[in-house]
């Protein structure tokens, strides 16, 4: 069997008009949606008899126009109450009334199910407005050319309208058929190109989720003849009108969606396969200021005998008409003949799923992501949210393009489509969709120039297999940069088989720059890794403070000021009897809260201490804002203290260790904070009594920042 040639253009100059699909006496060809949801041929080889009808027909692989007058063209108003229904002038519902009072069919294109658009018939008024209107998406044909054959042999009068190559695609049909066309009226359009329903679907969907119960394009308001207008209407709300340059457009008149057909367009020029074409009449009121009243006007290009005498018919029912010079067909009203360079970024955008305004915005600009972030986005830790948060504005204040990506759905430790913020400070533009593994995450390079990996214990050796390694970036390109900030290993030594040290060392080589949160972690890199690791601060000190009270202010009065906050990860009966002790010798009343991953019964079966729950990091932020001292034993409660200059006690953690806040302590100079409640050789007196001189700390804490900032500025951001 030789392959049939409409196999061979589908890629490329395949227009999707469905005349191969009609034609096949065996039903052997169906369309099928390609990659960016346009309409392409495919043949079932079992059902195929190599007649070889389908490659006769196509109007892609066979010379066929039609003019056989020279062509004159028409400015055209119908009624006013035509016009305001219809996309231009009207001329459309004059052409199809006229073949609806002759008794005949009339086939033009109307909304489908889920935003998808269908050529279908008319044969009542009723029936013709769902036809009216452009709607930018590329219509299904299906067999509606077959349905034509069976009018015109039942010697009925038939009006198709549609795009250059679908009226292209019928007159090769007939033809090859050999039927009788006399009574065959073609209209077909001007046409810019056309998007794929599947293209408006995402924007629908990206914009107004599944709330629209129906689109509808060539809104007309206030006497503006504008083409992009629309109109919405959300279920159990009345209609409302799109005025501003919406994405859609603005992606539209970009060449954003342009196919490689319609750049190869050959229906878009004088020489036309229709009876009539029509037009919006963009640019007469250059000629005449007369003809544009806001309401829209129609080019009429008569091309054949046959669409003049129907221009003769309707000529009564007209407003307005009258011939005008061919020349007045505007420069560029048809076809743009070029796709939008960052075609591709666009689509690559879209593939990803990140947000259709933020798609247009970046192709628009030409821009990738600047940085793909990577973290565990949702975990139920009130630091590991907060830090993330911090890097994320720190990086988004140097006006940087961030993508948010977590942990693929392959972990132990599932991404979440949840928030313990709130009110989500992360733009839902800036989150990447979860991933299955992290072979779907190489997808990531082609939108993404820089991959970061986030701060808090990303390289943690026993933590990172829970969330599939992904911190490896193993699965991003040579070429793409490759970089950690502040990560850290979250203890003093990277424990892990031999096997998985020499896979780690193997991955972290590979990235351009790494810097890590403790000065233990600058030595396991050297010394395991052999790998210059730059110490550096924790982003929670980098995030301009004014961040943190934009999270705060709407919680500010939720919650006492002045008691003293002691945030305890792991409660036990040793830190019970050192917060009794602390408030009986401060007269300082306590707020104690632990960790979101505690559940009530699980700390109540560690200690007696009242202990209050907190839901949202911003409360967490408060409590820590409103309160006069600080007692924790978490690396970023000690943070927090020193942020919002609080007094602060930390507590040794059996479980956790000390080295994060050991390495924050010495920065500050003030280790003798650190107290071991299980040694019970603590004098808590004197360290109440003891000053904490903040004038201090904050200018040692603000080199360091400067120092980091110096190395983001460095490393990431130029
Ligand atoms: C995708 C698209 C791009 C266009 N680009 C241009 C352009 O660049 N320059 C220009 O001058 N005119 C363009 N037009 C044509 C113009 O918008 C009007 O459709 C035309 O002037 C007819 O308007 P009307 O007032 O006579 O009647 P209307 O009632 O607006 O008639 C609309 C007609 O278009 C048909 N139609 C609507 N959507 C589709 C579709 N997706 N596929 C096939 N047929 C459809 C309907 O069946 C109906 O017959 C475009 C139309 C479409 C659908
Ligand atoms: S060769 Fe004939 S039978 Fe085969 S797909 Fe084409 S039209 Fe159908
Ligand atoms: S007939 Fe139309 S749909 Fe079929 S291959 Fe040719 S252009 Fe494509
Ligand atoms: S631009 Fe050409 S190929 Fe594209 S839809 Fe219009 S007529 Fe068809």
């Amino acid at each position: 069997m030789f392959t049939k040639k409409i196999e061979l253009i589908k890629n490329v100059t395949c227009t999707g008009c469905m005349a191969c699909l009609n034609v096949c006496p065996v039903g052997a060809i169906f369309m099928q949606e390609d990659e960016r949801g346009f309409y392409k041929p495919k043949i079932n080889l079992s059902k195929c008899i190599d007649c070889g009808l389908c490659d006769k027909t196509c109007p892609i692989l066979n010379e066929n126009n039609l003019n056989n007058i020279s062509p004159e063209l028409y400015a055209l108003w119908a009624n006013d109450k035509i016009r305001l229904s219809s996309s231009s002038g009207g001329a459309f519902t004059l052409f199809a009334e006229e073949i609806i009072n002759r008794g005949g069919v009339v086939f033009g294109a109307a909304w489908g199910d889920n935003f998808s658009v269908v050529h279908q018939k008319a044969e009542n008024l009723q029936e013709l407005e769902l036809l009216k209107k452009s709607k930018y998406v590329q219509s299904f044909i299906g067999t509606t050319f077959k349905q034509v054959e069976t009018y015109l042999l039942q010697n009925r009068w038939v009006l198709f309208v549609g795009t250059g190559c679908q009226i292209g695609g019928l007159r090769s049909f007939i033809r090859n058929k050999n039927i009788d066309d006399s009574k065959l009226l073609l209209i077909d359009l001007w046409c810019f190109n056309i998007p794929s329903s599947k293209t408006l679907k995402k924007y629908i969907n990206d914009n107004w989720g599944n709330t629209l119960e129906s689109f509808s394009f060539r809104t007309k308001k206030n006497n503006n003849y504008v083409s992009h207008y629309f109109t919405i209407k959300q279920k159990g709300m009345n209609p409302v009108v799109i005025e501003h340059f919406s994405y859609w457009f603005k992606a539209y008149f970009s060449l954003m969606y342009e196919c490689d057909a319609c750049t190869k367009c050959k229906f878009q020029k004088q020489e036309r396969f229709g009876d009539i074409s029509l037009g919006d009449f963009w640019g007469i009121e250059n000629h005449d200021k007369s003809w544009n009243d806001g309401k829209g006007t129609s080019m009429v290009q008569i091309n054949t005998q046959k669409g003049k005498e129907f221009l003769s018919a309707i000529s009564n029912e007209c407003a307005r008409l009258e011939k005008v010079p061919l020349d007045w067909v505007r420069e560029g009203q048809g076809n743009g003949k070029k796709q939008n360079p960052n075609q591709q970024l666009f689509y690559d955008l879209i593939d990803q799923g990140i947000l259709f305004n933020k798609a247009v915005e970046l192709a628009l600009a030409g821009k990738k992501f600047d940085i793909g972030f990577c973290c565990v986005q949702v975990y139920n830790n009130f630091g590991s949210g907060i830090t993330n948060y911090a890097l994320y504005k720190t990086l988004k204040d140097y006006n940087k393009e961030v993508l948010i990506i977590t942990q693929p759905k392959s972990s132990t430790i599932s991404p979440l489509n949840k928030t313990y913020f709130k009110n989500n400070p992360f733009a839902r533009e800036d989150c990447a969709k979860f991933y299955n593994n992290k072979e779907e995450m190489k997808e990531l390079n082609k939108i993404c120039k820089t991959f970061l990996i986030g701060s808090d214990q990303m390289f943690n050796s026993y933590l990172y297999p829970f969330i599939d390694g992904f911190i490896k970036l193993d699965w991003v390109n040579d070429s793409n940069k490759k970089v950690c900030y502040a990560t850290s290993l979250g203890a003093d030594k990277f424990e892990s088989n031999p096997k998985e040290t020499e896979n780690f060392k193997k991955c972290i080589r590979r990235f351009d720059y790494v810097s890590v949160r403790e000065e233990s972690g600058v030595e396991i890199m050297k010394n395991k890794f052999q790998i210059i690791a730059d110490c550096v601060m924790d982003p929670v000190f980098l995030c301009d403070k004014k961040h943190y009270l934009s999270l705060i202010e709407p919680f500010e009065n939720s919650f006492e000021k002045g008691k003293c906050f002691c945030y305890i990860l792991d409660p036990d009966l040793e830190k019970e009897t050192f917060l009794n002790k602390f408030k009986s010798k401060s007269n300082i009343n306590l707020f104690v809260v632990s960790d979101l991953a505690n559940s009530p019964e699980l700390v109540k079966s560690k200690w007696s201490m009242q202990t209050e729950y907190l839901s949202y990091i911003e409360e967490w932020l408060t409590c820590v804002y409103n309160s006069s001292f600080v007692i924790a034993d978490s690396f970023h409660g000690l943070c927090f203290a020193l942020i919002f200059n609080k007094p602060f006690i930390v507590l040794h953690s059996k479980r956790r260790g000390d080295e994060r806040v050991l390495n924050l302590l010495k920065l500050i100079g003030y280790e003798n904070r650190l107290i071991d409640v299980y040694k019970d050789n603590y004098n808590i007196q004197k360290i109440i009594s003891t000053k904490i001189d903040f004038d201090k700390i904050n200018s040692i804490i603000n080199n360091s920042i400067l120092h980091s900032r110096v190395w983001i500025e460095t490393n990431i951001i130029n």
